[in-house]
């Protein structure tokens, strides 16, 4: 345990993630991961408090939720929770009425909710549980697009700019089954089920291809996504110079006119 909080701790000063003064909202589902990351923090030292979203799934967000709550009263810190359905309607509900994947709704409204009641309750920073399993498996997955935009964006901090609180990855380094073990050895109660959207995500079968490499050559999936934020990142950001507008209606960051929530706001509301 004593190692994985020297690595967070690391990680967060490597890339400068934030000081024990700033307010740190971390988002947590209810997950090993999330959980891991806010309890770390706070046993360092860190002003960390927790955000939940209740997504309306079912039994599966009613759990979450519980789990959430349990776990800041045994860290003895607040937990902010909103939910999905009183702010807009609930994902099983748009998934229907707007005939569009599930998780691709549910990402957009997660970033839009979490930097907007970030501002509302004046934190500096807001801090994420993806893990190395994740970042690398989405590296791939950008690499074999060669999608520009993404990898540039792919990075453990994303700034303060144009509306937008900073973003935070402090786990970026340590893989799932490090949170996992953290998890277990510190006794902590986390939701083992999975979403259940969370089926054929894309990402599952890089992830898979990367635990094969993995396991033939330990270290592989760290060098990959280490060695791409050493060379490869500072080479896309040089040539980004976009800056975004504001959405006329709510005045979050957007880079149309209104922004994809109050567009879907609207056409929920129909
Ligand atoms: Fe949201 Fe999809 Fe994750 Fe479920 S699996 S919580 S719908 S992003
Ligand atoms: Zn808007």
């Amino acid at each position: 345990m004593e190692w994985f909080e020297r690595r967070v701790e690391s990680t967060v000063r490597e890339f400068r993630m934030f000081s024990k003064d700033d307010r740190i909202l971390v988002a947590v589902s209810g997950g090993k991961d999330s959980l891991a990351l806010w309890q770390a923090l706070v046993r360092l030292g860190y002003n960390a408090d927790g955000f939940h979203i209740n997504l309306g799934i079912g039994e599966y967000s009613e759990i979450s939720e519980m789990v959430c709550r349990s776990f800041s009263t045994r860290i003895g810190r607040p937990l902010h929770v909103i939910n999905l359905a009183e702010e807009i309607a609930s994902i099983p509900e748009l998934k229907q009425k707007e005939k569009r994947p599930a998780c691709s709704l549910c990402g957009t409204l997660k970033r839009y909710y979490m930097n907007r009641k970030a501002k509302e309750l004046g934190y500096k920073v807001i801090a994420t549980g993806h893990n190395l399993d994740d970042e690398s498996a989405v590296l791939f997955s950008n690499v074999m697009g060669w999608d520009l935009d993404y990898l540039r964006r792919q990075y453990p901090v994303l700034d303060e700019e144009g509306g937008f609180v900073r973003k935070v990855k402090p786990l970026c380094k340590m893989t799932e089954k490090e949170n996992a073990l953290y998890a277990f050895l510190s006794g902590m109660e986390y939701v083992e089920d999975e979403c259940p959207f969370a089926e054929g995500a894309t990402s599952i079968s890089y992830k898979k291809l990367l635990a094969q490499l993995e396991e033939e050559s330990p270290g592989t999936k760290l060098r990959f996504y280490l060695e791409f934020l050493r060379k490869v990142r500072p080479l896309l950001v040089e040539e980004e110079n976009k800056s975004l507008g504001v959405c006329r209606v709510c005045g979050e960051p957007s880079s149309s006119e209104v922004c994809a929530v109050c567009r879907l706001k609207e056409r929920v509301s129909l």
